[in-house]
């Protein structure tokens, strides 16, 4: 297994996290058995990484990884989690959850622990409720040890929250087709230059970047008989200041995947950063239309969110991943006019940079969602 050096810090975790986010349910509960099996076989190979949070799996997460990792010796492995804003309505409540979720997770410590997924709103909540005083009390308490974010908006956002605090750590989504988006490739550059260690979410884009057409995947395949997720998880791993890499492994093949991909651990090379290069290439070319998401072309007469469907129209085209489409698509019913709703008025292609011919392009769309949906 490969591990990684935390800078200065007396802290040394294995390059593979072990995300619980995704674990199998029945019923609406976890899959014990299943997933105790994937978690035994990560630990006895290495991983000494596990991340959890308040509302994974309705909230029944960090209790059954409490019990998971129970029966392996404290000191041997590295635990996160998170404060989750969406489920602490007051400044009480925030001071309140550490125990709540130390008791949950059956343990009198959590290594690293995360105000979650910050943003331009949370971050008011994190100013108005001084929620850095109540970690850091819980550090100098001995209840956390490590204080860090988790972050998803942009780069501006991104830069003033490293300015808000000397952080332990930070965790960002990062990947060979997410170099552009959120903080990007360029934040974590910030990171590295501040020496602040990096674990990374979402290396394979939700999955995204374990299969593609098969005319994609051979590109890879030509080169090496590895695993298509393997090479996203080298790219990213290849980053000197990425300490920890999740991956939310819910299957068995998974979970074998990556503990050979990280048990010999291989920096990509400048020919596999070619071949990097050209999958991305050919995922841009089937790419359903070309935009760029600048919202020029808002507000729209029929009140479409157009930017948004078409980043959906581009995901599905790319990855042909029904289940985030299913997910995107329900997301959008709550804030946009449906897309059969256009008047053909013109006005957004008049107003679009890429020269879109916004209403022929909603109508394809319309016709591939008719048929998945
Ligand atoms: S043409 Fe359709 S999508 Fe464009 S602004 Fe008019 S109603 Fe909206
Ligand atoms: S103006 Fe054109 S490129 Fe910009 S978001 Fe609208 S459709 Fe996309």
């Amino acid at each position: 297994m490969e591990y990684r050096k935390w800078y200065d810090q007396d802290i040394n975790t294995s390059l593979l996290g072990f995300g619980a986010m995704r674990l199998k349910t029945h019923d609406g509960e976890i899959d014990e058995e299943k997933a105790m099996a994937l978690i035994d076989y990560a630990y006895y190979n290495g991983v000494n990484y596990f991340d959890t949070a308040m509302p994974y799996t309705n909230g029944k997460n960090e209790s059954f990884l409490g019990k998971a990792l129970k029966r392996y010796p404290r000191d041997s492995f590295y635990l996160a989690t998170k404060m989750s804003f969406g489920m602490i309505n007051s400044r009480e409540e925030a001071l309140n959850i550490i125990d709540k979720q130390l008791a949950n997770l059956q343990t009198n410590y959590i290594d690293m622990y995360l105000l979650h997924a910050l943003n331009k709103n949370s971050i008011k909540r994190v100013e108005e409720w001084n929620v850095l005083d109540i970690v850091e009390r819980w550090k100098q308490e001995g209840k956390i040890r490590n204080i860090g974010f988790s972050f998803h908006d942009d780069y501006e956002t991104f830069i003033k929250i490293l300015d808000m605090y000397n952080w332990d750590f930070s965790q960002i989504q990062l990947n060979y087709m997410d170099t552009d988006f959120q903080q990007g490739i360029k934040g974590y550059y910030d990171l590295e230059e501040r020496g602040i260690p990096t674990v990374i979410m979402e290396p394979l884009k939700g999955g995204k970047l374990a299969h593609f057409h098969e005319s994609i995947e051979k590109i890879f395949k030509e080169y090496s008989d590895d695993s298509i997720a393997s090479w996203a998880f080298r790219w990213v791993g290849s980053l000197p200041g990425v300490k920890v890499i999740l991956s939310g492994m819910n299957e068995m093949d998974q979970v074998i995947d990556n503990i050979k991909t990280f048990s010999v651990f291989k920096p990509i090379t400048i020919e596999e950063e070619k071949r990097i290069d050209q999958v991305k290439a050919a995922l841009y070319a089937i790419k359903a239309v070309d935009c760029t998401a600048c919202r020029y072309c808002m507000p729209c007469t029929a009140e479409i969110d157009i930017p948004r469907f078409f980043a959906l129209y581009n995901m599905f085209s790319m990855y042909g991943d029904i289940d985030d489409a299913k997910w995107r698509f329900d997301q959008l019913k709550k804030g946009s006019s449906m897309i059969d709703k256009c008047i053909e008025c013109g006005k957004c292609v008049k107003q679009c940079p890429q020269k879109i011919d916004v209403p022929l392009q909603l109508k394809k769309m319309a016709k591939i969602m008719d048929f998945l949906f």
